[in-house]
């Protein structure tokens, strides 16, 4: 798309508060104004409205003005993206589509396993839907308290059961997307099995918004485990990890949930910067795991089987100490240990971030090559790189070294990031393994993506939106 500058024509802003009626656009500055930020505040842009619309038909209705028209469509949910991929650029042509008034759940089947919502659902609030029925919407991650169903799919989100549940893409049954052009394509079904032709669903989850605004799924609910049994464990370092998770996984199949690795140094900023945080074990361990499984049985015999593994992975040096939860206060605690980290990180100063990933095995050889390049390109600077080791993905973050005021590494930010992402493309892994691209990684895309992969998604692109107003600028230059 041409990109026209100036701002949007009155008549053209009059047309469209009538289209959307009363309640269903904001347009005073301060009310854009959260939409116009990303949640990093990397990026500001500006919008002349925010849509609001209450129902697939109005959204519809706005995109065929929209095309019609030339006008750039931002998809926003809960606006968490850590990539900018929900904020309109600056220029004040873009309007930002909040699905925000969409939040119905239009139906729930427990017995089939299954439950129909509008993306504006908050994610926390549908996985309450799904336990008051007795069953488990599995997708869990620190910004489920204001994520929205919409982004979550958009974004294709992981998370920390993906080990055992698979990322979003696994979790949605069927679609219902406003096209580029205003079609509704219906795919709101519950179907487990079917073949008809190309699988059109797959397409707009993960696609950022950049192909069409997802107005509704059916998504796969499951069995709610009977017992949950939570470890935090020691061990030597992450080979030591990979054998530990072998085992578990050996022992324990599916039930085994969560996987997730942490070093000393991300511990201790928590405990530093997170009031009510301690230490979970006795003496200084270098790396630990956070472990979780969700069984079919009695809690009891839940628990008295996963010690025994325990107990066996102590004996073979995997773990050097470990503590289960005895109580759900308890797992809490542990688990804050491992959610509070980015927070900690904020607080502790500046950081650079990079979300990877690699093959599982490779992890271990990953993590001690990065750290020579990070010790070599900024002296000093703290490796606190940690994550969902179970699914071969960290977030592989840097933070200035303790007293520094962080201007060496913001100085040195490009070349840390070729570096990581360098190390990344010659293990063959990914350099966004769950927060897209967005605004942030576009010209990283570009650079390490395959060409033939690159010129399908132009192909695609340009099939299902002709006049690039779907995003502009997120995912592919535009
Ligand atoms: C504290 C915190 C923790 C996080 N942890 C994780 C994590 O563990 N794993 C993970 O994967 N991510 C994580 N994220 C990133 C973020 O929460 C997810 O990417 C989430 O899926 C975004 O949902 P949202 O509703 O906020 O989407 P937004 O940020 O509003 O939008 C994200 C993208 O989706 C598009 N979009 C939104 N709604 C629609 C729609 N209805 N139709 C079409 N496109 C749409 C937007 O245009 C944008 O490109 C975290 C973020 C925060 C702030």
């Amino acid at each position: 798309m041409n990109d026209p500058v100036g701002p949007l024509p009155a008549s053209w802003l009059g047309e469209l508060k009538a289209l959307l009626g009363p309640g269903g656009y904001l347009d005073a500055a301060a009310d854009r104004a959260p939409f116009e930020t990303d949640f990093r505040a990397l990026y500001h842009g500006d919008t002349p409205l925010v849509a609001l619309p209450d129902s697939t038909a109005r959204v519809a209705e706005l995109v065929r003005w929209c095309a019609a028209h030339r006008v750039a469509i931002v998809p926003q949910g809960g606006n968490t993206s850590y990539c900018g991929g929900a904020t309109p650029r600056p220029g004040g042509r873009e309007l930002v589509l909040s699905l925000r008034r969409m939040h119905r759940i239009r139906a729930l089947d427990p017995a089939g396993d299954a439950m129909t919502a509008e993306a504006g659902c908050v994610l926390a609030g549908l996985q309450e839907a799904a336990a008051a029925a007795g069953r488990l919407l599995p997708l869990s991650l620190g910004s489920e308290g204001s994520c929205t169903l919409g982004g979550v799919i958009s974004t294709n989100a992981g998370g920390t059961a993906v080990l055992r549940y698979g990322m979003m893409r696994a979790l949605v049954l069927g679609l219902e997307v406003v096209l580029p052009d205003g079609r509704v394509l219906d795919q709101l079904t519950a179907l487990a099995k079917d073949n008809t032709g190309y699988d059109l669903k797959q397409l707009f989850i993960g696609a950022e918004g950049t192909l069409g605004v997802v107005t509704a799924a059916c998504l796969r609910l499951h069995p709610r485990p009977q017992s949950t049994v939570t470890a935090f464990a020691a061990v030597p370092d992450p080979a030591a990890a990979l054998a530990l998770l072998a085992r578990l996984r050996g022992a324990a199949g599916h039930a085994l949930s969560t996987f997730e690795l942490l070093p000393r140094v991300a511990l201790e900023l928590v405990l530093r910067h997170v009031p009510g945080t301690r230490e979970p074990l006795a003496g200084v361990q270098p790396w630990y795991v956070l472990v979780e499984f969700g069984l079919h049985e009695p809690e009891a015999a839940a628990r008295e089987r996963v010690e025994a593994t325990l107990a066996a992975a102590i004996a073979a040096g995997e773990i050097s100490d470990v503590v289960l939860a005895a109580t759900l206060a308890q797992r809490d605690a542990l688990w804050r240990l491992r959610e509070e980290i980015p927070f900690a990180q904020r607080r502790e100063g500046v950081s650079l971030k990079h979300d990877i990933a690699v093959a599982v095995q490779r992890v271990p050889e990953f993590i001690a090559a990065g750290a020579a390049a990070i010790a070599s390109l900024v002296p000093g600077a703290r490796l606190v790189t940690y994550g969902h080791l179970g699914d071969g993905s960290l977030h592989f973050n840097v933070s200035a070294g303790a007293g520094d005021d962080g201007a060496s590494l913001r100085a040195a930010e490009n070349t840390v990031r070729q570096a990581v992402h360098g190390l990344v493309a010659r293990c063959r892994g990914s350099i966004s393994a769950e927060h897209g691209i967005g605004q942030l990684k576009v010209a990283e895309l570009e650079r390490y993506e395959d060409p033939v992969a690159l010129a399908v998604m132009r192909d695609l692109k340009r099939a299902l939106d002709p006049l690039g107003i779907m995003n502009p600028g997120k995912v592919l230059a535009s």
